[in-house]
């Protein structure tokens, strides 16, 4: 690239949601806004994450001189084994954002070599040509932050995720005056998220659940599960302050929501009384109306806490009739199936469940900023170039027709979709070419996260090298019966079938079925994720290999 001029590169999260990643490069030095991860969609089976390709930086490897994280979401953090492993430099990130990249990068034996660097609001890092500057955001996260990233061509503005909450629960205010005072001073560039760009009005502050809380933990006669997702303090912190009031023990199922609720308090977010806490086991030691059980599974995820209790198949979380449940957390679109089915499962048990349905005072609400925020950002900033970053394109689409119907605010508008090749100078910004970017899929059941190659090839590449295995099962749709011995057609696969593969493989197939309720079984998504991972498992014991296993279900 020509000297003198800045190159801002989405690696991801424009278009996409998820797997946010930036790139912001002036000749020969590059430093990354975020290394998200996506969560696959149905179609994508057998694949456990997706993070942004990032073959851009591996060709410029020498130039890379850090990655700095706004906040410890997975869409903004979860890529960073993948990027480390390939790319090693500094990670800069906020103390909490930081306690959750450490725990990540242990799971993946990648801590000991990792260079990690706290940054705190306010205080401004130099990295090559660049001054970082955080600003306190607030978001359904804490300690959250913009970047205000000074260039030799001008200050440019990452928002991060945010919504402008005035009453956050940590009493950590979002800093309006950083970024008015950056409008006053001039900005080049200005990138905000869309992702609630469709809502009108404001988001309401997360203050806003403590009356539907305090309604539930009031009324609530037996046992009150709480699931909401594991990275939220605020709402973990309300839930547990309230158990304390009501003197309800509390039980945390699910081991990301235990790391998360550890974390929070080493960190002084949350403050646990000596006695509250108590261990799953001990659930049933309680009376009903004394214990709240904090779970995870918001979002229907098969093997979940939460979907399992919902079935009756959990160890210690075990659902009543009159029990409350309380999903406290988005229906995120693409979920709603796997949701409602949880839903219905809990129903059935007999439960109270409490979901989110637009009823008020609110059982969720949202850490992504609506159309009001949204503008007052604009007006303070007052950008010569405002870019809609996170979000699908007609969100995306959206927010950038809102920022160009305000006249004054704004000087241009610019759609960019990830791979765009952004080029600023004195003279203005224009597109410059593209990078490679796309998709990268990771079976997290390899040892440390294996990369299972760019879709499009992966799926051809796994098919030719370890083909694909499918398990045919018939369940009659009324009892819940096995009607057959399981079929299993293999293709591009061939074990050597004189040990017993098949046999086996078949057995391992009933053995699930039969260690599965009727309700799991009835459940096409949970039942095919069970057999899949078991057979998984033992294919990968057995012959050493990984074929795409996809179960097939036929409900007769
Ligand atoms: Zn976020
Ligand atoms: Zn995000």
């Amino acid at each position: 690239m020509p000297a003198g001029k800045l190159h801002i590169v989405p690696l991801g999260g424009l278009g996409e949601f998820g797997m946010n990643c930036m790139a912001v490069r002036w000749a020969d030095d590059i430093i990354v806004i975020d290394a998200g991860l996506m969560f696959p969609e149905v179609e994508l089976l057998g694949v456990d994450i997706v993070v942004p390709d990032i073959s851009y930086l591996l060709e410029n490897r020498d130039k890379v001189r850090a990655i700095v994280l706004t906040h410890g979401h997975e869409d903004h953090i979860g890529g960073l084994p993948y990027v480390l492993t390939e790319l090693n430099v500094p990670v800069y990130g906020t103390e909490f954002t930081l306690a959750y990249v450490e725990n990540k990068l242990e799971e993946h034996g990648l801590l000991d070599d990792a260079a990690l660097h706290e940054i705190r609001p306010n205080e401004r890092v130099e990295i090559g040509p660049f001054t970082i500057h955080p600003i306190q955001v607030t978001h359904s996260l804490v300690d959250c932050v913009a970047l205000a990233v000074h260039t030799p061509v001008g200050v440019i503005i990452h928002t991060g995720d945010f919504k402008v909450d005035p009453t956050p629960t940590d009493n950590k205010l979002f800093d309006l005056h950083t970024f008015a005072e950056y409008g006053k001073e001039g900005v080049l560039a200005l990138f905000q998220d869309s992702t609630n760009v469709e809502r009108p009005g404001y988001t309401p502050s997360e203050r806003a659940v403590r009356r539907k809380f305090d309604e539930m933990f009031a009324m609530a006669e037996r046992r009150l599960f709480i699931s909401c997702f594991s990275s939220s303090i605020h709402r973990i912190k309300l839930a547990l302050d309230l158990a304390y009031e009501y003197k309800r023990k509390v039980a945390i199922v699910g081991r990301s929501m235990s790391e998360s609720t550890e974390i929070a308090e080493d960190l002084g977010y949350i403050e646990i009384p000596d006695g509250l806490l108590i261990h799953p086991g001990q659930i049933r030691e309680f009376p009903p109306d004394k214990v709240c059980v904090l779970i995870s599974g918001t979002q229907g995820e098969p093997m979940s806490g939460l979907s399992r209790a919902a079935v009756d198949n959990h160890k210690h979380a075990k659902i009543e009739p009159e029990d409350t449940v309380v999903l406290s957390s988005r229906i995120i679109p693409g979920n709603e199936k796997a949701i409602y089915r949880v839903i219905d499962h809990l129903f059935r048990r007999g439960a109270h469940v409490i979901y989110e349905d637009n009823s008020s005072p609110p059982v969720h609400v949202s850490g992504h900023a609506s159309q009001e925020e949204l503008k007052l950002i604009i007006n303070l900033v007052k950008p010569r170039y405002f870019i809609p970053i996170h979000g699908e394109y007609r969100q995306l689409k959206r927010h950038a027709e809102l920022a160009a119907s305000m006249h004054g605010a704004v000087g241009h508008v610019v759609m960019a979709e990830t791979g765009d090749i952004l080029e600023f100078d004195e003279l203005g910004m224009r597109k410059a070419g593209r990078a490679t970017v796309g998709r990268v899929c990771i079976d997290a059941g390899g040892a440390a996260g294996e990369i299972v190659e760019e879709l499009v090839i992966r799926d051809r590449r796994h098919l030719s090298e370890d083909g694909i295995v499918l398990p045919i099962i018939a369940i009659n749709k009324l009892t819940g019966q096995v009607t057959a011995v399981p079929e299993i057609v293999m293709r591009g696969f061939a074990p050597a079938t004189e040990n017993g593969f098949m046999d086996e493989a078949r057995q391992t197939v009933l053995r699930t079925l039969e260690e599965s309720s009727n309700e799991e079984k009835g459940d096409p998504g949970l039942i095919k994720e069970k057999i899949r991972q078991e057979l998984k498992r033992y294919i990968a014991k057995s012959t050493q290999r990984r074929p795409l296993i996809m179960p097939v279900i036929l409900e007769i």
